[in-house]
């Protein structure tokens, strides 16, 4: 599949859009989930043009790996979720239900977040 230049969080990053940004460095911008499915609902995105979990693994340096998942740590650490705990969570295809096509982690904390998958 494609990058689509024009997917929402594409434009979030050129800012041509808002978003309720909680972290940005070289490799990752952070921002809260417009649709918060908890207390803590973070979603983290890399820098580069990247469709999904599988596109990223597969094409991305090493230096964009190292540096977006070090961002995600952060992330939830910077979100007090740490002690606690959190859930991170990426969708990739219909199956899972990926509704934005640039690559995303979802960051959930705050309360207890219950089982693993929901069943079908
Ligand atoms: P996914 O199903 O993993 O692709 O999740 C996409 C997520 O993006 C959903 O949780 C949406 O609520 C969220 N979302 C969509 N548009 C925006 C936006 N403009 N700002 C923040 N979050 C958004």
């Amino acid at each position: 599949m494609a990058y689509d230049e024009n997917n929402i969080f594409a434009k979030i990053l050129r800012g041509e859009l808002p978003c309720d940004k909680v972290f940005e460095d070289d490799w990752a911008l952070a921002f809260t989930d417009i649709q918060p499915q908890a207390p803590i609902h973070i979603l983290v995105i890399p820098k580069g043009a990247y469709v999904s979990m599988d596109d990223f693994s597969v094409n991305a340096s090493a230096d964009e790996i190292a540096g977006f998942f070090r961002a995600v740590g952060t992330v939830a650490r910077d979100a007090g979720a740490t002690q606690d705990g959190y859930r991170m969570l990426a969708n990739h295809g219909r199956d899972a239900r990926q509704e934005v096509p640039h690559f995303h982690v979802h960051v959930f904390g705050g309360r207890d977040l219950g089982g693993m998958v929901k069943r079908a």
